[in-house]
């Protein structure tokens, strides 16, 4: 089952991710997380600073055993990849370059790191 855990009137509560139902609420954020793991629940995705990884909306995003990136339903999460830098979840986006040439690129929206830029000066003219 998916999970996640909110912070609610100075308390860690978890939640179940797909109905939205609290499940418990713990004192303290670690032993909410340890409850989770207790219960084999799935947790989202945690960024490098500990944080759990959200889109722009707010919703928690999870990591399946294929390593594709999903809502709490199990939607996959398109043009989505973690940021080699932080660990959030960034999305493609087009950006204009120094040469002010569009490209698309995965634009983290926690550190800002721009990374896996396509199409490369190289690959620009190229069919497929
Ligand atoms: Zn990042």
């Amino acid at each position: 089952m998916r999970v996640y855990i909110k912070e609610v009137e100075g308390k860690a509560v978890v939640y179940n991710a797909v109905s939205n139902e609290p499940i418990k609420e713990f004192d303290d954020i670690s032993d909410a997380v340890k409850y989770a793991v207790d219960h084999n629940y799935e947790l989202p995705i945690r960024a490098f600073d500990g944080e759990f990884v959200t889109d722009k909306e707010g919703n928690f995003l999870y990591m399946d055993d294929k390593k594709l990136i999903e809502y709490a339903d199990g939607t996959l999460v398109q043009g989505a990849k973690i940021c080699p830098k932080c660990g959030w979840v960034a999305f493609g986006e087009e950006i204009v370059d120094e040469d002010k040439e569009p490209r698309e690129c995965y634009v983290c929206p926690h550190c800002g790191n721009v990374f896996d830029c396509t199409p490369d000066i190289e690959e620009i003219g190229e069919a497929d």
